[in-house]
């Protein structure tokens, strides 16, 4: 069974159809990455997974159970974890106690402080700093660890490189090697496509608000999928060429 199921999702601001008819389905263990152009729907469509865009149409289940208009504390309760673009800490907090947010409304589980300090080392020496002292990646790397610290099912990762230096991408995403191999079913927003291709075992390409190629990464290619960024010669999934 599908651990996350998104069938004909709509999501609207105003008339505006930002996300229009998508489905997919994950299972265990899947990493899948979000690409897309900007403005392709994708923060929207993750929004809406996690509770903070109100669906317009479709739905949305969460190991068979119905969470299209479940509040987002309760959807991370049920398992469903979203890092937000921008990260959204708090930042005259110290790092230790945006982590133990994470676990407010969480789920019993593997994630405690010091496992996330094990996972991102980084951090272990920070660990009673002011959040809004830290460097980017240090954030970034908090943000992430506040999610996990609600032991979700699924993790949802939106953009976690935005405003890094390469070298700091380089430091998150070495730490979250640890979690690629745990099995943690994760959806992650990159826009740099050789990273997304290296990490990820399923690729979604957005445009407009629609699916245009869902695919495992194994049967695409880079061309393939940089012709579905850009929409050449497609049309969305489900619908006549
Ligand atoms: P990016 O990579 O730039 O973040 P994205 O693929 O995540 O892009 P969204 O941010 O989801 O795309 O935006 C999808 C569309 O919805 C865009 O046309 C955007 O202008 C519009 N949009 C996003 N947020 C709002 C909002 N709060 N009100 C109105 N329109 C919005």
């Amino acid at each position: 069974m599908s651990m996350l199921s998104v069938q004909d999702l709509d999501v609207r601001y105003g008339q505006f159809r930002a996300v229009r008819s998508v489905s997919f389905d994950i299972v265990k263990g899947e990493i899948v990455a979000l690409v897309g152009a900007n403005g392709a729907g994708k923060t929207t469509m993750l929004r809406a997974l996690a509770g903070a865009n109100r669906v317009h149409g479709g739905a949305i289940r969460l190991n068979g159970v119905d969470i299209t208009h479940t509040l987002s504390h309760l959807r991370v309760a049920a398992g469903l974890a979203l890092v937000p673009e921008g990260r959204k800490l708090f930042l005259d907090m110290t790092i230790e106690e945006n982590l133990l947010l994470g676990r407010t409304v969480g789920r019993p589980g593997v994630w405690t402080v010091d496992k996330v300090f094990e996972t991102f080392p980084n951090l272990v020496k920070r660990r009673h700093a002011l959040t809004g002292t830290m460097s980017g990646g240090e954030q970034q790397a908090t943000a992430i660890g506040r999610a996990l610290m609600s032991n979700p099912e699924v993790l949802i990762l939106d953009e976690v490189s935005l405003g890094l230096s390469p070298l700091v991408v380089d430091q998150v995403y070495a730490s979250l090697d640890n979690l690629l191999t745990m099995g943690t079913t994760i959806i992650l927003v990159e826009q740099d496509l050789t990273r997304a291709m290296a990490v990820a075992d399923r690729v979604i390409c957005m445009l407009e608000g629609r699916i245009l190629l869902d695919r495992a990464m194994e049967q695409t290619d880079r061309a393939e999928i940089t012709q579905a960024y850009f929409g050449q010669g497609y049309s969305a999934v489900g619908e006549p060429a």
